[in-house]
């Protein structure tokens, strides 16, 4: 978070990460020293189940330059640290791409009113970064929550607007399915997709994501 602060204004050439100067250009926010120290992180502990997904695999913790790098991509909608930080994860994904090898990978939709202030969907930029073919499955109902709710309950209703395309239901059918998220926190959004596919037919859900919270 020193990253944010700093970028509202204090100190516009320095790096969002380790407060450096920036030398020579990159793409604005992170040095490239800091991008270069993301590695996969290991051991990753995988005990925690996720309902309806096969299997999943995780980048790093969601902390450090991670988290700046994925705050940064949406507080600044940048496009080009979206697709510098794919190309970071690209053998990583793809090694899991080969164990799990899926018929297609996909990545939730936001909501309308977050797609609009942002003007794009990251995860769709971090594919491309990571040169990871990709097909869109789902939308995204914009449910409102009564101004009553609870932040949980409001999390959970927003789950529920996860939605397939109508035209997609039949393709999907006994397909091996790859969703590719930012964040895995309560898992209760990919348990969701997951529902979704398989309630459709879907012969295995598995997930990536690039954090873990
Ligand atoms: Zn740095």
């Amino acid at each position: 978070m020193v990253g944010l602060l700093q970028h509202l204004g204090l100190a516009e050439d320095t790096c969002g990460a380790c407060g450096l100067k920036f030398k020579g250009s990159g793409q604005g926010f992170v040095c490239e020293d800091c991008l270069n120290r993301l590695k996969p992180y290991h051991p990753m502990d995988y005990s925690k189940r996720l309902l309806y997904v096969h299997s999943y695999r995780v980048f790093g913790l969601y902390e450090g330059i991670l988290r700046e790098v994925i705050q940064c991509i949406k507080f600044y909608r940048s496009k080009a640290l979206a697709l510098r930080l794919g190309q970071i994860i690209r053998n990583h994904i793809w090694e899991y791409m080969e164990d799990v090898r899926p018929d297609l990978i996909t990545f939730p939709s936001l909501n309308p009113r977050r797609f609009w202030s942002r003007g794009f969907n990251h995860m769709e930029y971090l594919l491309k970064g990571a040169e990871v073919p990709y097909v869109r499955v789902f939308k995204r109902l914009d449910l409102k929550p009564p101004l009553a709710m609870l932040k949980k309950e409001e999390r959970k209703r927003a789950v529920l607007g996860h939605r397939l395309k109508e035209e997609l239901l039949q393709y999907l059918e006994g397909k091996r399915v790859l969703v590719v998220d930012d964040l895995l926190t309560t898992g209760s959004t990919i348990e969701r997709l997951a529902y979704l596919l398989l309630s459709v037919g879907a012969e295995e859900v598995h997930a990536y994501f690039v954090g873990r919270g």
